[in-house]
């Protein structure tokens, strides 16, 4: 194997530290770059004594200068609190930080990847979601900030590429959950496990009806690192696992997993919330020979085992 240099936006965070852990147990040159949003030190503390690791406090929204083979561009908060918290800051961080990762892919010629998302579909018609559906997205609402920056991105990327042969890929990632989100994330898995190992109720927004369909970390890395390397298709592909839940359905599941005396409560559904979500993987079964391979119930467990070890139980 060639040994690359590689930078990773955002790798900091849940996402990104799972990326560069198997980036540098693969040998690579991996540089990490983080402002510590959402991410934090501690996701990549087990990193630090690897001398092919270099963990770098940047913001992507400033440009950066390292030379480099390939690029995943991470940097985003994705959880909703988070992504809304400063509305405008996100537009900025996946607007400005795609030129500036594009401009450094172009000026070192390296690879640069985007971590789209599934959020490009808005609440969606069509179902499940094929790469070739335009979407369904509000321009003017709470989520906006998140899938039209994301929207912008894609749109950056493609023109890079078209106008200065800028070497792209884009993956659009579907909910993906695992150990270390961190425990006030806010995303429905990590808070319903929070909720229930601490004994208190789960928190369903709405009525629990609306879908999504949940895709284990270490599936989604190898997705991702297939498409990174793969020669003659830059996507977009969607990545995620095509089984589909309701919200009540997986706070059923976590209540009776933890077993801890949990009931259900409803609170008030966000506006924009999609109602389903599911993604067709017929293309990245054909161009990356991936699927899924950890089903729902047995991530579900490796998740709450995390868990366990780091919030105090009831
Ligand atoms: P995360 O919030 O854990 O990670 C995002 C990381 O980006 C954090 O470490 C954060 O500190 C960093 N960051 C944010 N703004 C930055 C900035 N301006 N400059 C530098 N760093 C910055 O979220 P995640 O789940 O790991 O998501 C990673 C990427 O994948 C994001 O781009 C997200 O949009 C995308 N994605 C994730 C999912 C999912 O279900 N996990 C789904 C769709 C898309
Ligand atoms: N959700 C919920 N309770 C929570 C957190 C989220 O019912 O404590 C719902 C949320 O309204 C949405 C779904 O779970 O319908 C997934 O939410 P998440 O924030 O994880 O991701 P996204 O909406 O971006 O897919």
């Amino acid at each position: 194997m060639k040994r690359l240099r590689i930078l990773v936006t955002g790798g900091a965070g849940f996402l990104g530290s799972h990326l560069c852990e198997r980036l540098v147990k693969q040998g690579h040159d991996v540089i990490c770059l983080d402002n510590f949003f959402t991410g934090s030190k501690k996701n990549v503390e087990h990193l630090m004594d690897f001398k092919n690791f270099e963990l770098m406090r940047h913001d992507v929204t400033f440009p950066v200068f390292v030379e480099v083979d390939q690029i995943y561009n991470l940097a985003c908060p994705a959880s909703p609190v988070y992504y809304q918290y400063n509305a405008v800051k996100t537009v900025k961080t996946s607007v400005m930080g795609a030129i500036n990762v594009l401009g450094l892919a172009k000026r070192v010629r390296a690879r640069v990847l985007q971590a789209s998302t599934s959020e490009v579909y808005g609440d969606p018609v069509v179902h499940p979601q094929t790469e070739s559906y335009w979407g369904n997205v509000n321009p003017i609402g709470i989520r906006s900030c998140y899938d039209e920056g994301k929207r912008v991105a894609e749109t950056l990327f493609y023109d890079y590429h078209r106008m200065n042969k800028v070497d792209i890929r884009i993956i659009r990632i579907f909910n993906t959950y695992g150990p270390r989100m961190h425990p006030n994330d806010g995303r429905v898995v990590s808070n319903f496990i929070v909720q229930a190992l601490q004994g208190h109720d789960l928190t369903i927004y709405g009525n629990g009806s609306q879908t999504r369909s949940f895709c284990y970390v270490d599936d989604l890395i190898e997705g991702m690192v297939r498409l990174m390397n793969v020669e003659g298709f830059i996507g977009p592909v969607n990545i995620g696992n095509p089984s589909e839940f309701t919200i009540k359905e997986l706070a059923e599941m976590v209540v009776q997993k933890v077993a801890n005396g949990s009931k259900l409560v409803f609170r008030d559904l966000p506006s924009d919330d999609p109602k389903q979500r599911k993604p067709d993987i017929r293309l990245a079964k054909e161009k990356l020979q991936w699927e899924p391979t950890i089903a729902l119930e047995q991530g579900l467990d490796k998740t709450i085992e995390y868990f366990r070890n780091i919030v105090s139980e009831k």
